[in-house]
């Protein structure tokens, strides 16, 4: 079937080497499988694609970056105008002779945790087990078993809305537990990891097959969810905080509060965004009246409610 013109999206998101697609369900492009429509959908073909598609952008069109979706909730009324997502066209990585490893942010944090590993790099394992993509681990300063990836970062190439790049060496940005302070409406390119030598008998499988392990036997890995919902507070755990409130368990909808790992929130089949966001209150006002502890999320909440 033709699609009517309507459907093409504008003028100036025509002519370009990506994929546009519009009124594209958010459901699809995050890992609770949840979220309303994206007005504009656009996967830039490579990098000088994703630049002319800057260049082209009207200054009053929202913009928002997703990876891999699996750290963000979509509202149900969904999100106008342009999502560009990185995972598929922003897909370099190279090692340098010495130790340092550099990728585009669309690249998988499982390929840079067995790429490092296999060239006898060590340091980010612990990617191996976080589904998402580089730039969201920039972004986020994801981290996992006492790794964090600034942890490594030596430098980070952004880009802002005029399409002008920079490079900034891991000192210059402030960074602290998932969370990187980034200048407004910019967002990252790439990045280089000095990571380390590993010594003799360096078994960089045997170490991801440890952390997958690990996480297989302590998450909810079969259903659909965003991870840990909220950030631990200095000295204590969500996830115990939750748990002390009577919440395991606890449902809205088809989305539940996991009652294997209090922390995340799963996706039953039919859960809406707006039954995710119905827990993630719950759990903040029982934990407040519980425990005096305000909790705050670490997934990241955007878009209309239906
Ligand atoms: C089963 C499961 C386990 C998880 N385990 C962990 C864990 O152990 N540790 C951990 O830290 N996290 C974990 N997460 C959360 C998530 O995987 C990480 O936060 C990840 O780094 C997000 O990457 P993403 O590409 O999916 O980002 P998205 O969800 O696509 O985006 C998240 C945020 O980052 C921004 N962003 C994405 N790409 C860019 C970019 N290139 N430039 C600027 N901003 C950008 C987005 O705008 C958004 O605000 C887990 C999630 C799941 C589902």
């Amino acid at each position: 079937m033709m699609a009517r013109p309507a459907d093409r999206g504008p003028e100036f998101l025509q002519g370009l080497a990506g994929q546009l697609l519009v009124n594209e369900p958010m459901s699809r492009h995050t890992t609770w499988r949840t979220g309303g429509t994206a007005q504009y959908f656009y996967t830039p073909a490579d990098r000088q694609d994703l630049l002319a598609l800057l260049a082209r952008l009207p200054g009053d069109i929202p913009v928002h970056w997703v990876g891999l979706g699996s750290n963000l909730l979509v509202r149900d009324g969904g999100l106008s105008g342009i999502v560009i997502r990185t995972a598929k066209g922003l897909n370099e990585i190279t090692v340098h002779p010495g130790r340092v490893l550099y990728a585009e942010s669309g690249v998988s944090c499982a390929k840079i945790a067995r790429r490092a590993a296999q060239c006898n790099l060590t340091g980010v394992e612990f990617l191996a087990g976080v589904p998402g993509s580089f730039g969201g681990a920039l972004a986020m300063n994801a981290g996992a078993f006492s790794g964090e990836t600034w942890q490594w970062v030596k430098q980070v190439e952004w880009v802002d809305r005029s399409g002008n790049i920079s490079i900034h060496p891991s000192a210059e940005v402030r960074h602290a537990y998932r969370e990187v302070e980034l200048p407004a409406e910019t967002w990252i390119l790439g990045g280089w990891l000095a990571l380390e030598k590993a010594g003799p008998g360096y078994r960089g499988r045997d170490r991801i097959r440890d952390f997958l392990d690990r996480r297989a036997a302590s998450q909810p890995v079969q259903s659909a969810n965003a991870g840990s919902v909220f950030r631990n507070p200095a000295g204590d755990f969500a996830a115990r905080l939750i748990e002390e409130a009577g919440l395991k368990g606890r449902e809205s909808g088809d989305a539940v509060i996991s009652p294997v790992h209090s922390n995340f929130i799963i996706n039953r089949g039919r859960a809406t965004s707006a039954d995710i966001e119905n827990l993630i209150r719950l759990a903040r006002n029982e934990v407040r009246r519980c425990s005096g502890i305000e909790l705050e999320t670490e997934v990241r909440i955007i878009g209309e409610a239906a």
